[in-house]
C-alpha cells in the first residue's frame, strides 16, 4: 500500500525569480510533497490533471516510485503563475487558473483507504475533508493550506482543520487565519482545533513546532544560493510526513527530527529552479545537511 497518501495539486507552473524564469514546469503541492516524501517512503497521490498534461511528467513521478492511481484526468491542468522579488520568502501570485480543479471531486482509490499516514497538501479544503471522511482508520493526518483558500473558503477550511492531527502553516497564513500578529497566540488558537501539533514555518528563518506542553524552534539553513523557493512548503510537509511514515513514530521527539528533515529537503529544493534540484539529490545529500543542522544548534 502506498504511504503516505497525499492529496494536492498537480500543476503546470510559470515562475519568475530575480535569478531566472521557467514556463510549464512540473509543479503543484502534490508533486513537490510526494517527491520530498519519496526519499523516505513510497507515497501515493490524489489529484487531477488535464489532457494537456505532458506524459513525461507522469513517467517521472512513476520513476520515483510514486503511486499515481489516485490521479484522474479532466479537461485542462491547473496552472499557477507566480513571481518572487528579492525577498524570496513570499511568493506573489500573478494568476491561478483552477481549470479542472474547479469541478474536481476526489476519488480515493480502494488501495489507499487503509493508509495510516496522510498528508493533505494545499488544495481545496472540501476535497481535503472528503479524503479524511473516506479513509478507514487514519492515524496521522498532517494538513497544509495557503492564503488563496483562507480568502475564499475559510469556514470549510476551519472545519477540515478540526479533523486533522497536525496543521502546517507559514507565518503570514497563521496571522491571517487566526487574526493575530503574534505567532505564539496563533499557535495556541490552532492547538484548540487540532489534536497533536501545529507547525509554523518562517521561510528561510526556520520553523516552530508547538504541542500542548512543548515548543521546538528549528533553525533556518544559511543558504547562500536561493534560486527558486517554489514548493518549499510542500517539500517541508512531504518530507515531514514521509519521515514519520518511515519511522512509524509520532512522538514529540521524533516530530522534531521530522521538522529538521522537512527543513533539509525544503532548503535543497530552493537551490534549484522548479523541481530541478529535487531530481538531482539523494538520501546522502539529505543526511549530510541534516547533520549540518545539528551542528547549527550545538552550543
Ligand atoms: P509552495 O511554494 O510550497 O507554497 O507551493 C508552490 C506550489 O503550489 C506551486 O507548484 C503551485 O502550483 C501550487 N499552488 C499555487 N497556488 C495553489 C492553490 N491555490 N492551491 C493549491 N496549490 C497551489
Amino acid at each position: 500500500m502506498p504511504e503516505p497518501i497525499i492529496i494536492g495539486t498537480v500543476a503546470l507552473d510559470f515562475i519568475e525569480t530575480p535569478f531566472g524564469k521557467v514556463e510549464n514546469a512540473l509543479g503543484g503541492s502534490a508533486c513537490y510533497a510526494s517527491i520530498a516524501a519519496s526519499f523516505f517512503s513510497k507515497p501515493g497521490i490524489m489529484s487531477i490533471i488535464g489532457k494537456d498534461f505532458p506524459n513525461e511528467h507522469i513517467e517521472f513521478l512513476k520513476s520515483r516510485q510514486i503511486n499515481i492511481d489516485g490521479i484522474t484526468t479532466g479537461e485542462k491542468t491547473f496552472k499557477w503563475q507566480g513571481f518572487y522579488e528579492f525577498d524570496m520568502n513570499e511568493a506573489k501570485t500573478l494568476k491561478t487558473e483552477l481549470n479542472s480543479l474547479e469541478s474536481y471531486s476526489v476519488a480515493v482509490p480502494e488501495s489507499y483507504k487503509d493508509a495510516k499516514y496522510v498528508f493533505l497538501a494545499n488544495i481545496d479544503p472540501e476535497q481535503q475533508l472528503k479524503v479524511i471522511n473516506t479513509l478507514n482508520n487514519p492515524e496521522l493526518i498532517v494538513m497544509d493550506t495557503m492564503n488563496f483558500w483562507i480568502d475564499i473558503k475559510k469556514e470549510q477550511l476551519l472545519e477540515t482543520i478540526k479533523k486533522a492531527h497536525i496543521l502546517i502553516l507559514n507565518d503570514g497564513e497563521a496571522r491571517q487565519l487566526f487574526g493575530t500578529p503574534n505567532l505564539v497566540k496563533a499557535a495556541r488558537i490552532a492547538l484548540k482545533l487540532v489534536s497533536k501539533a501545529v507547525i509554523i514555518k518562517k521561510g528561510e528563518h526556520g520553523a516552530l513546532l508547538f504541542t500542548d506542553s512543548k515548543h521546538f524552534n528549528a533553525p533556518g539553513y544559511p543558504l547562500e544560493n536561493i534560486k527558486d523557493p517554489t514548493g518549499c512548503g510542500d517539500c517541508f510537509g512531504g518530507a515531514f510526513t514521509g519521515f514519520l511514515t518511515k519511522t512509524n513514530d509520532v512522538s514529540e521527539e521524533n516530530m522534531r527530527k521530522a521538522v529538521i528533515y522537512g527543513s533539509v529537503v525544503a532548503s535543497l529544493n530552493a537551490e534549484g529552479f522548479s523541481i530541478e534540484n529535487l531530481k538531482k539529490i539523494n538520501i546522502k545529500d539529505i543526511e549530510k545537511r541534516y547533520n549540518e543542522f545539528k551542528e547549527l544548534r550545538d552550543f
